[in-house]
């Protein structure tokens, strides 16, 4: 069985264990249709951060009931398409949102299902690019305001406040992350309901990390692990939904960058295979400092030292540095492993680039 669909069982499995939690894949990380059909297949919900994923999500099959929609900065067009297909929630960031959101719900006669994102103020042990539940970053609503926010959103005729939702960041390998989450959750619901408010369902959104280091070893992300550390300290009223936003943890491993060497080429220091991959393909390393695992597909002499660079005029379009590989030589194959998510949904074509092809490989 490929490894998308043994994850997908595997999720499916835990989900099994846990009957009020409910899954809705980020389709940011990776909105290639066929995967799209895969995950929706399964029966998971959608999470989405523009009309664009709310229109991929809908084509691919994902019931408009079980998609959400996040985003600080949702468009007329986004929120009126989204109401006009009957999506399950949105994600509320700000009160001028709810404001339009109540106006559009008006224009079309209909009454939006919101959840309020809150920000937690809950750092995670990922790079700072990467972590979103500051009170420094744009997301959500600062949760000393919550309370008014709340208010507000009940005093609205076509908006109806259904629960709340978090997110803390991406690739959070560290349990304690989320158990702050849970912590700093169950205090605020807490203070909502002695002051008489309403919390109604939870959103705890994403972020479970992958081992891009032994993505041979570790195929297969902590699910059973995180799914219980919310069981274990998250306190909700037994039947109430909690949701849950994976995307690269459910992806990732299963997809990789092929590229060929190029070039060898020996620096006063340092040696580089120049490969025909790049930035544009995969950002990751450029933007966040990321580590993939490289592969030499074609080789099997010792290995050597390398830093693997891109053919894109930036001094930042470099996979790795002084990473050990079998020896390089022009035209091997090299495999850029985990690049199922944030790889492709990235590209760009900068320096004329044109976008990377992608292929799948899996029986259904
Ligand atoms: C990006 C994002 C996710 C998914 O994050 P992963 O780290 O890929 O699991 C979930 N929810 C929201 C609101 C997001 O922005």
């Amino acid at each position: 069985m490929d490894l998308l669909t043994r994850t997908l069982e595997e999720v499916k499995g835990e989900l099994g264990r846990h009957p009020d939690y409910r899954l809705h894949y980020a389709v940011k990380a990776n909105f290639n249709p066929e995967i799209l059909k895969l995950i929706a297949s399964y029966g998971f919900g959608a999470d989405c951060v523009s009309g664009g994923e709310v229109r991929a999500a809908v084509q691919a099959g994902f019931d408009p009931k079980d998609i959400v929609f996040a985003g600080v900065g949702k468009s007329d067009e986004e929120i009126l398409y989204a109401l006009g297909v009957g999506i399950g929630r949105f994600n509320a960031e700000s009160t001028p949102e709810l404001e339009v959101i109540n106006e559009l719900a008006a224009s079309l006669g209909k009454t939006a299902q919101v959840s309020i994102r809150v920000n937690p103020d809950v750092g995670a042990h990922t790079h700072a690019n990467i972590t979103t539940g500051l009170a420094e970053n744009k997301f959500g609503i600062n949760y000393d305001i919550l309370e008014d926010v709340i208010r507000y959103c009940l005093s609205l005729e076509h908006v109806e406040l259904r629960g709340l939702h978090f997110h803390i960041g991406s690739q959070i390998l560290e349990m304690d992350d989320f158990i702050a989450l849970c912590n700093r959750i169950n205090e605020l619901s807490v203070n909502l309901s002695r002051h008489g408010l309403p919390v109604g369902d939870i959103n705890v959104g994403g972020g479970l990390g992958i081992n891009y280091q032994h993505p041979n070893h570790f195929p297969i992300a902590n699910f059973a692990g995180y799914f219980d550390t919310f069981k274990k300290h998250l306190d909700v009223k037994p039947g109430t939904p909690v949701h849950f936003e994976l995307g690269r943890s459910l992806v990732a491993p299963c997809g990789s960058l092929i590229c060929r060497v190029l070039y060898v080429k020996q620096g006063t220091s340092r040696q580089f295979a120049i490969v025909d991959g790049s930035m544009t393909e995969l950002i990751r390393p450029a933007l966040y400092k990321a580590y993939h695992r490289i592969e030499n597909l074609s080789s099997n002499e010792p290995e050597e030292i390398y830093d693997v660079v891109g053919p894109v005029c930036e001094s930042s379009d470099v996979f790795v540095k002084a990473e050990s590989i079998d020896k390089c030589h022009r035209g091997d194959f090299i495999a850029i492993r985990s690049a199922g998510a944030y790889g492709e949904a990235m590209a760009s074509q900068y320096n004329l680039h044109p976008f990377p092809q992608s292929y799948y490989d899996w029986k259904r």
